[in-house]
């Protein structure tokens, strides 16, 4: 096995402690801990130095991941030369079950990102209770910059390095940005080929629905993004309009601000999620919203009358995924759209910003000038941990990533079970399996978002911590 920093069978528990979660994730860790500390209704029977002691390992647990594997892929390339291609894989925590995280290939990947990214999937999980635990990997590459066959290369190398730590009942990779069913299926196929005879379909999710995959994976994490929104927005706003009226918790004024009117809605990022997030609200008969500005790696569009997604969405497909960026090509769609440059759209007079692009989007060099009072992080991690208190303390309502964004990985447990039973859902099943599961978290976190001063992010992390840290006490693992 060439090129092994840490071999991959072997694994190593937190090497040298210094990839950490960082510092914001941590701030927030903390925090939640120490609301928990200070509850006397939870684990009540944990008392004085033994309870402040077990939360003191929780917080060393949390920050740590339990394994980091990291390769660098030797690919033979199609003019015959040689490249080592650095490759992750993060195993944050499995005290809820087998690890579960998508695997990035872009050009900015790195080992504290994946960390980080596998410690939101710990916490992701654990607030929706999906049996599973955090995991991440990456690809440090521009996927364009490859030719097919040196992609698929390259996947079944990933395969090769890492086999012995993945599987369906270790740590099972997804699809993430840059990779797609078409990874997952390559993935999965050389998984089959080295583990021949084991069972091999929960090996990878996001696979085609030829190759094992769920009906509605692809859609999943834009309609949670946008059902996240509409929950909120409508139909919770609409059931407890006296109590928020009667609350002075900054957040409820801005729930009842923008219920019941008509609303604009920008979205960063045209790809598997921003896309479907925007066709969900372009389609959506319950709310009385116009998706006014779409925006991806090049450009912004801006109608403040609205835009016609689904044109986009046609012209994106048969564009290797970008949105039209010159004025022949938005002829060419009949789309009626101003261009503008790619980062404006955060900027824009809109009501609701959703963020599907990557992280570190909103930060402290723009937050002063967003006008969204609503932002809801379908991407990872996309606003600073600056921007984030910024924005709270005006009043600002960010639904966050581990409550917005957790569609793909609850279909990816939809498929992963599909895949032991052999026993496949219809799509329409799979979409009212999903929104179940997502109603059944809001109906936790709301009441207790508007109850109490933290901002959404904060009570579900302590939701998150809440369940972890009860599994880690009753595995008697805090000790
Ligand atoms: P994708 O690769 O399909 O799409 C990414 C989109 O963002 C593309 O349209 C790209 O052009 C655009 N983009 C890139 N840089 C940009 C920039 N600086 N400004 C504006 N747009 C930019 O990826 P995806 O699967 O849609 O994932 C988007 C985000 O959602 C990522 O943060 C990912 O981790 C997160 N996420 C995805 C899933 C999933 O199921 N796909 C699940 C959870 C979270």
């Amino acid at each position: 096995m060439d090129g092994n920093i840490n071999s991959p069978g072997a694994g190593t528990e937190n090497p040298t402690g210094v990839e950490e979660v960082e510092g914001q994730t941590r701030a927030i860790i903390q925090s939640s801990l120490n609301a928990l500390l200070d509850s006397n209704t939870f684990l009540p029977e944990l008392k004085d130095n033994m309870r402040v002691q077990a939360f003191t390992s929780m917080s060393s647990i949390l920050s740590t991941p339990n394994k980091i594997h990291k390769s660098f892929l030797r690919v033979p390339l199609d003019d015959g030369s040689v490249v080592r291609i650095p490759s992750f894989r993060v195993q944050h925590n499995d005290a809820l079950g087998p690890y579960k995280g998508g695997i990035r290939f872009h050009e900015s990947v790195n080992e504290e990102e994946v960390v980080n990214l596998a410690f939101l999937m710990t916490l992701k999980n654990a607030l929706h209770n999906v049996p599973f635990g955090g995991g991440k990997g990456g690809i440090l590459l521009n996927p364009r910059h490859y030719s097919d066959k040196e992609l698929n290369l390259i996947c079944r190398k990933y395969v090769r390095y890492f086999s012995d730590v993945i599987g369906p009942d270790k740590d099972i990779p997804a699809p993430d940005v840059g990779s797609g069913e078409r990874e997952m299926d390559w993935m999965m196929a050389e998984y089959k080929r080295i583990k021949h005879g084991s069972p091999y379909l929960g090996s990878f999710t996001g696979k085609s629905v030829a190759n094992g995959g769920s009906l509605g994976r692809r859609e999943a994490t834009g309609k949670g993004v946008y059902f996240t929104f509409r929950y909120l927005f409508s139909d919770y706003v609409r059931e407890h309009a006296d109590e928020l009226a009667a609350s002075d918790n900054p957040f409820a004024a801005t729930a009842l601000a923008h219920a019941n009117r008509p609303l604009k809605l920008a979205v960063q990022g045209f790809g598997n999620v921003g896309s479907v997030a925007a066709l969900e609200a372009y389609n959506s008969t319950e709310t009385d919203n116009k998706v006014v500005a779409v925006s991806d790696r090049n450009v912004t569009l801006y109608n403040e009358e609205g835009l016609d997604i689904p044109a986009l969405i046609a012209f994106a497909n048969t564009n290797r995924g970008d949105l039209p960026s010159t004025i022949d090509q938005i002829a060419q769609t009949g789309v009626k759209a101003s261009i503008k440059g790619r980062d404006k759209l955060l900027t824009l007079p809109v009501d609701v910003l959703i963020l599907a692009a990557l992280e570190n989007q909103i930060h402290e060099g723009n937050m002063r000038e967003i006008q969204a009072r609503v932002i809801v992080e379908g991407a990872n991690a996309p606003t600073t941990q600056e921007a984030d208190e910024y924005l709270s303390d005006q009043g600002v309502i960010i639904i966050p990533d581990i409550l917005a964004n957790a569609g793909g990985v609850i279909v990816s447990y939809f498929e992963w079970l599909q895949g032991r039973e052999t026993q496949f859902y219809t799509e329409e099943e799979v979409f009212r399996l999903l929104l179940a599961k997502m109603k059944s978290t809001m109906d936790i976190i709301l009441p207790q978002f508007f109850g109490d001063p933290f901002p959404l992010r904060q009570n579900c992390f302590i939701h998150a911590v809440m369940r972890l840290t009860t599994v880690l006490y009753r595995q008697g693992k805090l000790y």
